[in-house]
């Protein structure tokens, strides 16, 4: 017997069919012989009917308190929808025989902080739930919703709260945490994870299992089935979770956590941003400077080092001032420092020059809770630089930052990034990041991203010395901006580029920040494209074989594809490109992985009427 939590999305109990077919699918699972508590959302699109309701009254010219004085009665409207299910379906259940309760967010005390529309759990009282169990009853409870914490007493108030668009599987998760269940199974209208975008590859297939941080790293594809939070849930509480398609049998894809759980149940969305702090100093960093930018010198060098085995670890390639060059930057382990410097200097791709400096060390941070805390970044920079220890690249991924930095500098960074986020360090820094997979057989990579809404920033000439990208990165934390991938890549002129990517929306705001900011800090132009989009190889195993970035870089420039940025992480390499070509980009990638199958895979719910 096994507890099991199931949530059902909107589409999957769209009508009282549909309701019907989920109340088949719940009455099997209890006859097998399960405990079964069950998540839903609102019917088919209620929510965003209920959204444009609230816009027909209203006036869209409010001000700041009316809006904020409003979204209080928002949370009043919008949980209405799942109130409709959870109670359609108790009926169905219990008009075939099966005892079933219905519950609402208060009910249950799902409780979070009191934060209108966008409220993050803070606890799930288990009592209700588990004597509803007890009783032999399904327990149907409304996601999305819950009751907030009345800041005076601490205690839950009565006022009712919403989590934020697509906030259904993230009280799925949570309550599977709480009730400390054995899985819990996400059905939606896909089958799925799958390999990438089936719009754009149909062949992409689906992916029988992949870990909570490929899954966090491949937000852009991902997000569209999972919301991010609740993975970040699973992540910290070790909850196992799996996407399959409500019109199946099939089993879907299966979403496996760390099996240590670290989350605090007391606080289950306002975890700690960082969790680990990870330092190697078994790193040598090679910088190729002014080298030409044009389709396949990354290629060309990568596959070089990958064919003599040497297992290059962080990438980096930011914007060059000077047109028409490119500095191109990696690190190495110092047992392969003969043989990378070797293939380097004798390479013909037109390098001005080529650095060698072995007294460098790597210092990471980790953690789920970074995505969408645009100041954490920003943070790490400047611990460092309050440390006065200057940094010499970085490289960030969604759930990972890291720092490039003088060996010399180690164990103060250490000692600032703990005193920063107040958590203790990894031993070994792929310690909480992977299920340790030995098995060779396993593909490098399960997922390619396309992030489209993107656009990057180039900020020119940044002195090299302690403090600037913190200085650059507060400015933008002030201003309430999103940073994605950044990248700060070596140079020999002391000074350095900083470019980074943000949401389009955010472009013009970034960039007028900084230029008005250049004078007193004393960089140069600040650049910015709106025509890029960013390509991601995305896995866990890449990082026991040698030459997978190569093999990416080499997809591209045989289409003639020029790469316009590079960052990496462990599990991640992600290149910026133009946006024309970004598609094909895409598909040679995904092409190049052998990630196609022979057949589109088929949408059973995309068929119905
Ligand atoms: N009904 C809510 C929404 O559409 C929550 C959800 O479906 O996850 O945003
Ligand atoms: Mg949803």
């Amino acid at each position: 017997m096994a507890l099991i939590v199931q949530k059902y999305g909107g589409s999957s109990v769209a009508d009282a069919d549909r309701i019907k077919a989920v109340r088949d699918r719940i009455k099997r699972t209890v006859d097998a012989g399960n405990q079964v508590v069950v998540v839903v959302s609102a019917m088919g699109k209620t929510t965003d009917g209920l959204v444009a309701l609230a816009n027909a009254v209203s006036n869209s010219h409010l001000s700041l308190s009316t809006m904020a004085a409003q979204e209080r009665e928002m949370d009043l409207l919008l949980a209405t929808g799942e109130q409709v299910t959870i109670a359609l379906l108790s009926m169905a259940l219990q008009a075939v025989g099966q005892p079933a309760i219905a519950m609402n967010g208060s009910q249950v005390r799902v409780v979070t902080e009191a934060n209108h529309t966008r409220a993050r759990i803070l606890y799930v009282e288990p009592e209700a739930i588990q004597a509803a169990l007890n009783l032999g009853k399904v327990v149907i409870v409304a996601g999305f919703q819950g009751v907030a914490v009345d800041p005076q007493t601490g205690k839950p108030s009565t006022e009712i709260t919403t989590l934020g668009r697509g906030g259904s599987d993230t009280s799925a998760v949570a309550i599977a945490a709480a009730i400390k269940a054995d899985i819990c199974e996400i059905y939606t209208d896909v089958p799925g994870i799958l390999t990438t975008d089936p719009r754009i590859v149909p062949k992409a297939q689906l992916l029988t299992e992949i870990t909570c941080d490929e899954m966090l790293e491949l937000a852009s594809l991902g997000a569209k089935v999972l919301h991010p939070r609740s993975v970040e849930i699973a992540r910290n509480f070790g909850v196992k979770m799996c996407v399959r398609s409500s019109w199946l049998e099939d089993a879907g894809t299966v979403i496996t956590a760390p099996r240590l759980s670290t989350g605090n149940l007391e606080a289950l969305e306002v975890n700690r941003f960082v969790e680990g702090i990870s330092i190697d100093y078994d790193q040598v960093k090679i910088a190729l400077l002014q080298v030409p930018d044009r389709p396949g010198i990354a290629s060309q060098l990568f596959q070089s080092l990958a064919s003599q085995g040497v297992n290059v670890d962080l990438i980096i390639q930011a914007v060059q001032e000077t047109e028409g060059v490119n500095d191109i930057a990696f690190t190495i382990p110092q047992s392969h420092l003969q043989m990378a410097e070797v293939v380097s200097r004798s390479l013909e791709i037109g390098a001005r020059s080529v650095t060698v400096d072995s007294n460098v060390a790597k210092i990471s941070i980790v953690g789920v809770g970074m995505i969408g805390r645009p100041g954490v970044a920003a943070q790490m920079f400047s611990a460092l630089a309050d440390a006065g220890i200057n940094i010499q690249m970085i490289s960030t991924s969604e759930i990972k930052i890291s720092c490039v930095i003088a060996a010399n500098d180690g164990e103060a960074a250490i000692a600032a990034m703990q005193t920063a986020f107040n958590v203790p360090v990894q031993s070994s820094h792929r310690a909480c990041e992977f299920s340790q997979s030995t098995d060779d057989h396993h593909a490098p990579v399960c997922g390619v991203a396309l992030d489209r809404h993107r656009a990057r920033i180039a900020v020119e000439q940044v002195p090299d010395r302690p403090g600037m990208a913190a200085e650059i990165f507060e400015q933008l934390v002030a201003q309430n901006i999103s940073i994605d991938t950044i990248v700060q890549s070596q140079s020999d002129r002391d000074v350095n580029e900083i470019a980074f990517t943000v949401a389009i929306a955010d472009v013009d705001k970034a960039e007028t920040a900084l230029k008005n900011y250049a004078p007193i800090l004393g960089y140069g132009a600040v650049t910015s494209d709106r025509h890029i989009c960013k390509v991601s190889i995305v896995g866990a195993n890449m990082v026991h074989q040698s030459g997978i970035a190569a093999r990416m870089f080499s997809a591209l420039a045989e289409a003639d594809i020029n790469i316009e940025m590079i960052a990496t992480s462990e599990i991640k390499v992600s290149c910026v490109v133009r946006e024309h070509q970004a598609e094909s980009a895409l598909k040679l990638i995904h092409q190049e992985f052998g990630l196609s199958g022979d057949r589109a895979i088929e949408v059973p719910s995309a068929t119905k009427p």
